[in-house]
């Protein structure tokens, strides 16, 4: 169909896993084969031409590189772990980001990977295998059920957030409303999901603001919906604040920033999804650690 159609122009994109292989040995092993670039932006991640399948790849099989698209991939780099911190991930199945933590951190530290729903779990557990990750410990539950107070959090620096949104981003989904199916009940439908998302979206945002020792908040969607993105964002500004909270700019090169919904908005990241690319969001919450700077 059209989205097949769609997927042959698109570059594909890999991420090498640090963990098992460095970005060199990467490069020559699939240059064997294929014509590879290194991305403008990640650091780790490697592009390839429209096409280029590499599902049944022996670096794809063992783990040496994960299939994982430039959107997906800037949200741990904007995170910026450091080796030997320890990081909460607080959706993190299938746990592709989660991975890409352990690997920032160079298998260092330690990571608390957070997923309600069971069956999404096993996959989260498949994935850490695969990477050879030693230092991610897997929770089952709901990340608003976390007590920030608790002792096991005390330490945690950085908290991922990449929630359930509307996807609206991925070129799947763009294409939906192409289809007949698409009447006012499922227009109405589809109001009624994104509020109810968004309000997900907002008190785990609110949640993450509030563990004791974290100084670095990374929100992620794959949606293009002002309503899951800015709207989120800025309902959280006047707490983030009062916890010394502020927005950052991650991958300040970047050219697409925010919509200019309110002040501050330029920090934020979008993709846009045209062509090649996929809808996606980020933003970056920082505070400076007092600890660190005792002279401050
Ligand atoms: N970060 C993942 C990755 O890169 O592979 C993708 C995360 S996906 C967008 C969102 C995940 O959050 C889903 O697996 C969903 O089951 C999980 N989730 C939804 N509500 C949750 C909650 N209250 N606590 C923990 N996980 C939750």
């Amino acid at each position: 169909g059209v989205s097949q159609l769609k997927g042959q122009s698109k570059p594909r994109y890999v991420r090498v896993n640090t963990l098992k292989m460095d970005v060199d040995s990467v490069v020559q092993e699939l240059e064997k084969h294929y014509k590879v670039q290194r991305d403008e932006t990640v650091p780790d991640l490697l592009v390839m031409p429209p096409g280029s399948d590499l599902h049944a790849h022996h670096l794809v099989k063992n783990g040496r590189i994960f299939l994982q698209g430039k959107a997906s991939s800037m949200v741990a780099a904007a995170l910026q772990p450091e080796a030997g911190w320890e990081v909460l991930d607080a959706c993190s199945a299938p746990g592709n980001k989660t991975v890409h933590l352990a690997a920032l951190m160079k298998g260092q530290g330690k990571i608390i990977a957070c997923e309600l729903n069971q069956e999404r779990v096993k996959r989260l557990e498949q994935t850490i295998n695969l990477s050879g990750a030693t230092n991610i410990e897997v929770f089952h539950g709901d990340f608003l059920g976390l007590n920030p107070k608790d002792p096991s959090f005390a330490k945690v620096r950085a908290i991922l957030l990449d929630p359930s949104c509307s996807g609206s981003g991925t070129i799947t989904d763009r294409l939906d409303h192409l289809l007949p199916s698409h009447s006012a009940d499922n227009m109405n439908y589809d109001s009624m999901r994104l509020h109810q998302l968004a309000v997900f979206q907002k008190k785990a945002l609110a949640h993450a603001l509030s563990f004791p020792q974290v100084e670095r908040i990374v929100y992620s969607t794959c949606s293009i919906h002002q309503i899951e993105n800015e709207d989120v964002v800025s309902s959280v500004l006047p707490l983030a604040t009062s916890f010394g909270f502020k927005l950052a700019t991650p991958f300040p090169q970047w050219q697409r920033r925010g919509l200019p919904v309110f002040a501050g908005s330029e920090h934020l990241l979008r993709m846009d999804p045209v062509e090649d690319k996929e809808g996606f969001f980020i933003a970056l919450f920082t505070k400076t650690n007092k600890l660190d700077n005792p002279k401050s």
